[in-house]
C-alpha cells in the first residue's frame, strides 16, 4: 500500500494529533531522501519503539554552503515512497521549500561548542541550517521520539543539545551506522562515486577501524591520527579535512593516550568531488 504523503504542517499535525488522541506513540525519522538501507534501518527501529512512524523528506537548502551539492543532491521521492512502504511507514511528510521557509522567515538556531570544530569548521553555517530545520521538524510533528544516525555523529550531538536546551519534549535516539559489505558507511552521496572511487572509499572505514584499535590499545593519539591521514591520501583520497579523536558526548578534542573515557574517532575526506564522513567508537 502507498504511504500517504502530506506537505503542510496543518495536515501533519492533524494526523499526529489523531494518533496521540488514540494513545499511540509517534516517532519521527527526518531525512533528505535518496533513501538507502541506513535510512530504512532508522524506520525499522522507529517501528519498534512507537505505534506510528512519520518519515520526513526535505532537502534543506539552509544547511548547504554556496559550493555544496544542493542542486545536484539526488531527489527520488517516488522511489523513496516505495521503499518506505516496505518497512511500514505510516506517513511521509515532504514539505516544499516555501512551506518550510515562507517569505519573511528570519530565525536561526545555532548550537555552540558541539557544533564547532570538525564539520562545523569546514562547513560554515551547516549546523545552524541543520539545527534550525530539525527544531522546526520537531515542533511541527511533535513526535515522542526522533531517530538519527550515528553516521552523522556531530549532527546527532548537536540535535541532542538543542532538544535539551530548548526543552523540546522529545526523546532523541541515535542508531548505529549501517555499512556496505566492505565497511563503507551507506550514504546518499555514495552514488556520486565512480567505480574506482567507490573501491578507494573502502579505505576510509578500514583506516578508522585500524586507528580505533591502535588507540584503544594505548597508541599515541596525535601520531596515529597523522599516520592515518597519510594512509588515506596514499590510498587515493584527495584531501583529509580532519581525522580526530573526540569525547563521545561533549566532542572535546582528546590527544593524550591512553583514552580512558568513551570516545569517537571522526573523519571527513574528499574523493574527487565527493566529501565522505565516518566515525567509530574508540
Ligand atoms: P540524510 O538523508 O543523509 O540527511 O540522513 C537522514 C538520517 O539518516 C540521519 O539521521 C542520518 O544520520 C541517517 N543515516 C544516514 N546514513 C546512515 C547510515 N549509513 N546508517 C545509519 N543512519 C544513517
Amino acid at each position: 500500500m502507498d504511504v500517504p504523503v502530506v506537505r503542510s504542517v496543518m495536515e501533519l499535525r492533524t494526523e499526529v494529533a489523531t494518533w496521540h488522541g488514540a494513545g499511540l506513540k509517534v516517532a519521527l525519522v527526518p531525512t533528505m531522501g535518496a533513501l538507502h538501507e541506513g535510512h530504512l534501518t532508522l524506520v525499522q527501529r522507529a517501528r519498534e519503539v512507537a505505534g506510528r512512524v512519520v518519515v520526513s523528506i526535505f532537502v534543506n537548502p539552509t544547511q548547504f554552503g554556496p559550493n555544496d551539492d544542493f542542486d545536484r543532491y539526488p531527489r527520488t521521492e517516488d522511489d523513496d515512497r516505495r521503499r518506505l512502504a516496505t518497512v511500514g511507514t505510516d506517513l511521509l511528510y515532504a514539505p516544499g521549500v516555501e512551506a518550510m521557509y515562507p517569505p519573511g522567515f528570519s530565525t536561526t538556531v545555532t548550537v555552540g561548542v558541539v557544533g564547532e570544530g570538525l564539520c562545523g569548521d569546514f562547513r560554515p553555517g551547516h549546523f545552524a541550517g541543520v539545527a534550525t530545520v530539525v527544531t522546526k521538524l520537531l515542533l511541527q510533528a511533535q513526535p515522542d521520539i526522533a531517530l538519527f544516525g550515528e553516521k552523522d555523529y556531530q549532527q546527532l550531538q548537536v540535535i541532542r543539545r538543542l532538544a535539551r536546551d530548548l526543552d523540546i519534549p522529545v526523546t532523541i535516539e541515535g542508531v548505529p551506522t549501517v555499512r556496505e559489505a566492505d565497511g563503507l558507511a551507506m550514504s546518499s552521496r555514495n552514488r556520486y562515486l565512480s567505480g574506482e572511487e567507490r573501491r578507494t572509499a573502502a579505505a576510509l572505514p578500514a583506516t578508522l577501524q585500524r586507528i580505533a584499535t591502535a588507540i584503544s590499545g594505548g597508541a599515541d593519539v596525535v601520531a596515529s591520527c597523522a599516520q592515518a591521514k597519510m594512509e588515506l591520501v596514499k590510498a587515493g583520497f584527495d584531501r583529509v579535512e580532519y581525522l580526530e579523536v573526540r569525547d563521545a558526548a561533549t566532542l572535546a578534542l582528546l590527544t593524550a593516550a591512553p583514552i580512558t573515557r568513551p570516545a569517537r574517532v571522526l573523519v571527513a575526506a574528499w574523493l574527487g568531488r565527493t566529501r565522505l564522513i565516518d566515525n567509530l567508537h574508540v
